[in-house]
């Protein structure tokens, strides 16, 4: 299955996120990088993280944005906030376009577009409820 971009994931099957973990001070960051933002430290590790977490914040977009964003076909979407535990991570909520602070959601793959006859797809949170492993 294609990814938006391999390096934001640790496993794409089943879907999980890589972040950074600093030795130093604790601080976690999503996407990984080689040194801690919190602490300038750079003895910092890659580390899988929790695949469900709960809605920090959130907001629908009922307008389509400008490129670089791609879509096969635009339909108002949710942006939100998730709190995983050691990080909160931005990323597309799907499934619906009203949320509630504090609700469980779980990571997906869900399809961002369509290149030639593939598709590309990016990771997202989905309600917590739901069982499909790939939102459409
Ligand atoms: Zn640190």
């Amino acid at each position: 299955m294609r990814v938006i971009d391999e390096t934001l994931f640790a496993s794409a099957d089943p879907v999980t996120l890589k972040g950074s973990a600093c030795d130093t001070c604790g601080a976690h960051v999503f996407p990984a990088l080689g040194s801690c933002p919190m602490c300038t430290g750079v003895d910092v590790h890659d580390v899988p993280l929790p695949t469900s977490g709960s809605v920090w914040s959130w907001t629908t977009q009922h307008f389509e944005p400008k490129p670089p964003f791609r879509t096969d076909g635009f339909s108002p979407f949710s942006i939100g906030y998730v709190d995983l535990g050691p990080v909160i991570v931005e990323g597309w909520l799907v499934g619906r376009t009203e949320w509630t602070i504090g609700e469980p959601v779980r990571l997906v793959l869900a399809k961002a577009w369509t290149d030639g006859e593939e598709p590309v797809h990016t990771f997202a949170f989905a309600p917590a409820s739901d069982v499909a492993e790939v939102a459409s």
